[in-house]
């Protein structure tokens, strides 16, 4: 019986991070045609038990697709106070000696034939196993051209401008330089420290793989992709092969509200605010914000979580308490004919196709971005933690699809009068009308991008091919 081609992917502990290399997976069975003669088999690294959303959704996996959760790591090797970056790729380290023992047991099938790993960006250590099995090596890069130009450039950054705020940094392929505060904040941590070392560590392993497939396309990012290819042409081949997003979200929590709320809506005029899978404020900054949409006037669907003062700690965890109780008092009785919120999350992809979402304030991680390119809504660009911030700069200053409101010197958060007025700028006005035109250019030249004979589809069939004919 002939085999199947199999290759196995190994995303980073989260959720956020198993949603973008699902969807790539689902895109690569597509191109079998239903042969069935290609298969995609998920080992999962873990630090606690999966959640009941993790659960539900591995349960919902198209034919083709299965998945392995590798044994837990013992939570006493994981210091619990470490960045989420370096947590996440110390899990995958850990994980290492059961993802041998599941690639060597996929070895050994009758059935299939494993040609490759495919990694996220914080699996990249598992490059190890598949070169002790002779395996090809890819990353499915989840965030955009940008970020992985920079990450790219780090080993040869000179590492000593990270400790000066007011410098900035080139970028290859990026035509605005970078002020160092706008860095992937584990850049701005101590060169010594245990962040810094391995966010710098991960980005210098991310060349040795064989191959990166980045989620962008070449009309949003095509400056960036060639200066990439340019600079790592002969040892690392680049697919753009985005935009990959969701068609449907998979947590449908507060979908019928939502949903039934903006059909009430008038056309495009409601401002959807979501901080992303895990993005927290402060409570000064939470309050800050819902003045602000009173100030404003106009009408929103907020996804509220509980405030910290550490924008990323619900990242890798839940939230116990309920995030309305924190909200400032009476504001749900004075917006109610106009504002909806719910509490921690909302189906986003809905929301985003919803015809009366007209604008969306977001934290500027690159899946959300992607979603709002697609559905083609303006963005209030709101960066927290990671690599946000560089999106944020994209957005605003290379590709006029956001606007950026201004944090106070004084302070450090942003005021409601200036939340208000770049909520009337996107919403109202000829401003927002440009950026509404331009977003959907770019949705419709991400539609053609993915179709039969556009150039994400080509990258990703050649990468599709090359595995299939090992
Ligand atoms: N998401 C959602 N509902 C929410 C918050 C997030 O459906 O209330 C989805 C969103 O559509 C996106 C993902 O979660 O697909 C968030 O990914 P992104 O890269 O934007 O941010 P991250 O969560 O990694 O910070």
């Amino acid at each position: 019986m002939e085999k199947k081609t199999c290759i196995a992917m190994v995303p980073c502990p989260g959720l956020s991070h198993l949603i973008p290399l699902l969807e790539f997976a689902k895109r690569l069975i597509q191109l079998d045609h239903n042969n069935n003669k290609f298969h995609v088999t998920f080992l999962i690294p873990t630090l606690g038990p999966p959640s009941s959303s993790m659960i539900s959704f591995l349960n919902d996996l198209p034919p083709n697709i299965d998945f392995n959760i590798l044994p837990q790591v013992n939570i006493e090797d994981v210091p619990h106070n470490l960045h989420p970056a370096t947590k996440m790729r110390l899990v995958v380290k850990l994980s290492l000696p059961f993802l041998h023992e599941a690639v060597s047991s996929l070895m050994s099938s009758h059935t299939h034939h494993l040609v490759a790993l495919v990694l996220s960006m914080f699996s990249v250590d598992a490059i190890d196993v598949a070169k002790q099995f002779n395996l090809l090596s890819h990353v499915f890069f989840a965030s955009g051209a940008v970020f992985l130009s920079f990450c790219l450039s780090m080993p040869k950054l000179d590492k000593s401008v990270f400790t000066d705020l007011t410098k900035t940094v080139n970028v290859p392929g990026c035509v605005v330089p970078f002020q160092v505060k706008e860095l992937p904040d584990p850049v701005l941590y101590e060169k010594s420290s245990e962040t810094f070392i391995s966010f710098d560590g991960l980005c210098e392993r991310l060349s040795f793989v064989d191959g990166v497939m980045v989620n962008s396309f070449k009309d949003l990012e095509g400056e960036t992709i060639r200066a990439i290819e340019e600079e790592n042409g002969n040892s690392l081949c680049i697919y753009p092969v985005g935009p990959i997003i969701q068609t449907e979200s998979t947590n449908k929590e507060n979908q019928w509200e939502c949903i039934e709320w903006l059909n009430n809506q008038p056309p495009k005029s409601v401002l959807y605010i979501s901080f992303g899978s895990g993005g927290t404020l402060s409570q000064e900054q939470l309050n800050e914000l819902a003045f602000g949409l009173e100030l404003s006037g106009h009408r929103f669907l907020w996804v509220v979580r509980a405030p910290s003062n550490t924008p990323s700690s619900a990242y890798l965890a839940g939230q116990k308490e309920d995030p309305l109780n924190f909200l400032p008092c009476g504001f749900l009785e004075r917006t109610k004919g106009h504002g909806l919120v719910v509490p921690s999350w909302a189906p986003q992809i809905e929301v985003l196709g919803h015809g009366s979402t007209g604008g969306f304030l977001s934290h500027c991680g690159w899946s959300s971005t992607l979603e709002s390119v697609v559905h083609g809504v303006p963005m209030i660009a709101w960066p927290l933690f990671a690599e946000q911030r560089m999106n944020a700069v994209t957005l605003t200053q290379v590709l006029k699809l956001a606007v950026r409101p201004k944090i106070d010197d004084e302070s450090g958060i942003i005021k409601r009068e200036e939340i208000a007025k770049v909520i009337k700028r996107i919403m109202e006005g000829d401003e927002g009308l440009e950026i509404r035109t331009r977003i959907k250019e770019l949705s419709d030249a991400a539609g053609v991008a993915l179709s039969e004979h556009g150039s994400s589809h080509r990258a990703l069939s050649s990468v599709f091919m090359k595995w299939q004919n090992i």
